[in-house]
């Protein structure tokens, strides 16, 4: 017995029936040209025929309704009708309800271009009942045919297709949401040591972080300790490529992303407790930059809160450019200062406290509720410096240490300082 050949060509799964509106399910989507690169010919004006209630496209499955009655129509002598049972035999079987007619699922959406056309194929379709069953008509003369044989082959075949193409999907899916968790608990990790070593107010980078060095910081000997216990951190720390995430960029980036979320929660605090009061001050930093420092304190959850909330470089030191940076500041997290500032605390310098000009003058110019408080921890400074003064031994002491220190915090002592680090971290030994 002689193997079946089989007149099938792959253009046959992307007929253009699949192209209806409104057929969006099917992946496999053929090419638009009328015919497929094998040579065969579609045809590209062959919409899948048969009325509306049988299945519209591939992605459906065979319309196989099971009525308590089929209706019956006189052929013969007899008065015949549509068996339900024949659907278990010819799984292609569709029937319509509307025109009381039977389909074939393979031959209208499976069959090849130049296939014949069959009754089963038609408009109208199937629904001579009495010869269903004859050798040489009906289904069981449909189910032999060559055509019809074919459309099966190709219909068995797009579902394998489909089947395999969704395990690989699968596959594929469940190796990228691995990926991502493998990801997101690396990060999650990193930027939880960075949080630890930022509230124990710990310096995050060592002098020297090579791998050969004794003490690369707190950071990423923090992380080393933890790798040492956890094979996800230990092989992602140990992986070729530039994607650790432990380079100084990244553990910045890291703690603004955990300021920010602070920082968020302070500001809906505050907007939630409606009144609050500033507390700012201003100093110069590590580079003799002066910097302003902004605090709101406010009532919420039962308890009265002091957080700080952002600093800012000001280079205007006069009243005018102080005040401007604290408002800016305000605005820049949607605190609506000229509504609900009640207090402002200061120190008692005449450019903060100034009542014709100074910065609590010109807010409060805007902000008619926020009042000026001369800082009470600034008046206890006065209070002990004071007192220090009277005693003389100790101020004789603390004279002593101040001109110990101060030259070091000169701005020319300063420079000399980091260009002497900057030459001894960088520059090549010998
Ligand atoms: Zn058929």
């Amino acid at each position: 017995m002689g193997k079946k050949k089989f007149n099938w060509c792959l253009c046959s799964l992307y007929s253009d029936s699949d192209k209806r509106a409104g057929d969006t399910s099917d992946p496999y989507r053929g090419p638009s040209s009328s015919s497929c690169l094998t040579g065969c010919p579609r045809a590209a004006t062959n919409p899948t025929p048969g009325p509306h209630d049988i299945s519209q496209s591939r992605a459906a499955d065979p319309t196989q309704p099971v009525l308590r009655m089929f209706p019956k129509t006189t052929q013969g002598q007899k008065r015949r009708a549509f068996n339900p049972q024949w659907y278990s035999k010819y799984s292609w079987l569709e029937y319509s309800v509307s025109k009381d007619s039977a389909y074939c699922y393979a031959c209208r959406h499976f069959s090849l271009p130049s296939a014949s056309e069959s009754v089963f194929t038609s408009q109208a379709g199937f629904s001579h009942w009495k010869k269903a069953l004859y050798k040489d008509g009906g289904l069981t003369f449909h189910d032999r045919s060559d055509s019809h044989v074919n459309a099966m082959f190709a219909w068995r075949e797009y579902k394998n297709h489909m089947l395999s193409d969704s395990g690989l999907m699968d596959l594929i899916d469940q190796e990228y949401k691995r990926k991502v968790e493998e990801n997101r608990r690396y990060i999650k990790t990193i930027a939880e040591v960075l949080l630890l070593t930022a509230t124990q107010k710990q310096a995050q980078r060592g002098h020297r972080e090579s791998e050969d060095s004794d003490n690369r910081g707190n950071f990423i000997e923090t992380l080393t300790v933890i790798a040492n216990h956890d094979a996800l951190i230990s092989e992602k720390m140990r992986e070729k490529g530039n994607a650790k995430y432990t380079s100084g960029t990244i553990q910045n980036e890291i703690l603004e992303c955990l300021a920010n979320m602070v920082r968020d929660d302070i500001v809906k605090e505050v907007k939630e407790s409606e009144v609050f009061s500033v507390i700012s001050d201003e100093s110069k930093d590590l580079q003799k930059k002066e910097q302003l420092s902004l605090v709101v304190r406010y009532y919420y959850s039962g308890a009265i809160h002091e957080s700080f909330l952002d600093f800012q470089y000001a280079q205007d030191l006069d009243a005018k450019g102080l005040s401007d940076k604290i408002i800016q500041c305000l605005e820049k997290y949607g605190l609506n200062y000229k509504e609900n500032l009640i207090g402002q605390g200061y120190d008692g310098a005449a450019v903060m406290s100034g009542k014709h000009s100074g910065v609590a003058a010109r807010i409060q110019a805007e902000a008619k509720q926020a009042f000026y408080v001369h800082c009470n921890a600034h008046c206890l400074n006065l209070v002990l410096v004071d007192t220090v003064k009277s005693v003389a031994e100790v101020d004789c002491f603390f004279t002593l240490l101040q001109r110990l220190y101060g030259p070091y915090l000169a701005p020319s002592a300063i420079d000399f300082v980091h260009r002497r680090m900057c030459h001894s971290y960088f520059a090549p030994a010998f």
